[in-house]
């Protein structure tokens, strides 16, 4: 029987970081971006002044993380420590934070769990992984779970293990392999992110992080889809980098300015001479679509690649 305590405990706001100088409508205020205020099911996100989270409100469900295409709101980095854990275990179970005594890992919710994510517990582990949702439909999270259960139904990836979601907690097969969230969190964060520039003031929790402004940083989701990639043949790999991929040009409008490179929070567009039009770098790209909203000369088309 789970612990009646955990029944009434519900995702934690130390799974969500905040960085608002990664905010699209921070860092141009005529962008209309609001993916995270539409799916956030507690109200708890405001943009009228910039990104603002009340934390009060917030219930911890983490989905607002897996739809920010800049990494303002983001899963901390726990999640790579599980899968380097899962990877030791044989059938290992995702839990939450409700149902971590059932869990050989644990985040605080699942519905941080993006497409994203999805495919990295697909390509790193084999056999088969179970996601524990046992406590989800009674969760005053439960909101994140359709859109948990889309996303793995149009999980795309092929070959590694199979992830089963399951509702019954006795129908959940659990050895008791627990893994240490924290153990490896270190090593993975410096070998994912070593070329991250993010700046972590003295005096702000750890929930929040707060870049240089003019600093370029691949989004946590993006670089996972980036390290799958890398890991797989070339053939699969281009196939999976193209169901994330964009496609950018420039037109004859282009007046060769760079806005877009120093507007671009992730540093895929570059300049190589500045009398010509910016490089693009596709894996860089989360399509986020600020350079074409911020470009005065209305320049940049930019679409998602064909499959
Ligand atoms: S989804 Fe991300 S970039 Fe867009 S408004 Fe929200 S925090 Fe800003
Ligand atoms: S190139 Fe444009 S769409 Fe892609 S990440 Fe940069 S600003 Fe966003």
């Amino acid at each position: 029987m789970p612990d009646p305590a955990a029944q009434q405990q519900t995702g934690s706001r130390d799974d969500l970081c905040l960085d608002r100088s990664r905010c699209l409508r921070v860092r141009f205020n005529g962008s209309d971006c609001s993916h995270c205020l539409e799916i956030c099911p507690a109200a708890a996100i405001s943009l009228e002044q910039g990104l603002e989270l009340d934390r009060e409100r917030c219930t911890g469900c983490l989905l607002c993380t897996s739809v920010c295409p800049t990494g303002a709101l983001e899963l901390s980095a726990d999640f790579l420590a599980c899968v380097a854990q899962f990877s030791k275990v044989p059938e290992p179970v995702l839990g939450c934070c409700r149902t971590k005594e059932q869990a050989n890992g644990w985040l605080a919710c699942l519905g941080g769990l993006s497409d994203e994510h999805l495919l990295y517990l697909v390509r790193q582990l084999t056999g088969r992984l179970t996601l524990n949702i046992s406590l989800c439909a009674d969760c005053p999270n439960s909101s994140m779970l359709p859109f948990l259960q889309t996303r793995l139904k149009n999980l795309a990836a092929g070959g590694g293990c199979s992830i089963t979601a399951i509702e019954k907690a006795d129908a959940v097969s659990h050895r008791e392999e627990n893994v240490d969230r924290r153990s490896f969190f270190k090593s993975f964060r410096t070998s994912l992110f070593q070329t991250a520039a993010v700046i972590m003031n003295a005096g702000i929790q750890n929930t929040e992080r707060r870049s240089d402004y003019t600093s370029k940083r691949v989004p946590e989701r993006r670089a996972l889809v980036n390290r799958t990639v890398q890991q797989l043949p070339t053939e699969k790999g281009q196939q999976i980098a193209r169901l994330f991929a964009h496609q950018l040009t420039f037109s004859e409008h282009c007046s060769t300015c760079q806005g877009c490179v120093a507007i671009c929070p992730t540093g895929a567009l570059t300049t190589k001479d500045r009398h010509q039009q910016p490089v693009f770098v596709p894996e860089r790209c989360t399509g986020c679509g600020l350079c074409v909203e911020f470009c005065l000369d209305q320049a940049i088309k930019l679409s998602p690649a064909p499959n």
